[in-house]
């Protein structure tokens, strides 16, 4: 059975709000009953990292705005974090285990979420915000969300 579905949030980049995106996402990727529960788990770490960058990075002050949407089709979840803040110059570099701009971090975020995600993909330039988009497939993919073969 071909199963779409869509959802689209904006909100500001605050720290109340990465507890809120993580479960909602989670909340929404459970659909896909064919997810495992650690599965959700990655989903849901995939989430509070890109959503803490943009509270932590993107904006000088509480203003910013995040938009994040996420969509199902049939197995595979897709989910995108965009901001519309400073942006970043050296993707490469941002991606680096243990690059950080900020000496309290620990620079592990993009290589936390390239590691759980089966895919990831970063768009970004300077002043233009940053745009993350994850994909997960879930485990029984291959089959319909009740399970049976497809
Ligand atoms: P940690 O995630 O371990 O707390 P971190 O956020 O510094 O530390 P990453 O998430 O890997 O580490 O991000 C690396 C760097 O990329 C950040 O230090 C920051 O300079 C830049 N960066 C990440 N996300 C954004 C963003 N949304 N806007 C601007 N810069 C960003
Ligand atoms: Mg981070």
């Amino acid at each position: 059975m071909d199963i779409k579905n869509y959802v689209t949030l904006e909100f500001p980049a605050v720290p109340e709000n990465v507890e809120f995106a993580r479960v909602t996402i989670a909340c929404f990727a459970s659909q896909i009953h064919s997810f495992t529960l650690e599965e959700i788990d990655d989903i849901k770490l995939v989430v509070s990292e890109a959503i803490s960058n943009t509270v932590l990075h993107s904006y000088d002050d509480d203003k910013g705005i995040i938009r994040l949407s996420a969509t199902r089709n049939d197995n595979i979840l897709t989910v995108t974090v965009q901001d519309f803040g400073k942006g970043i110059a050296d993707i490469n570099q941002a991606k680096t285990p243990a690059f950080t701009t900020d000496p309290q971090r620990m620079g592990m975020g993009f290589t936390i979420m390239e590691a759980l995600a089966d895919e990831l993909h970063i768009f970004s330039a300077p002043g233009e915000g940053v745009k993350v988009t994850m994909k997960k497939l879930a485990h029984g993919a291959g089959k319909d969300s009740d399970g049976r073969e497809v």
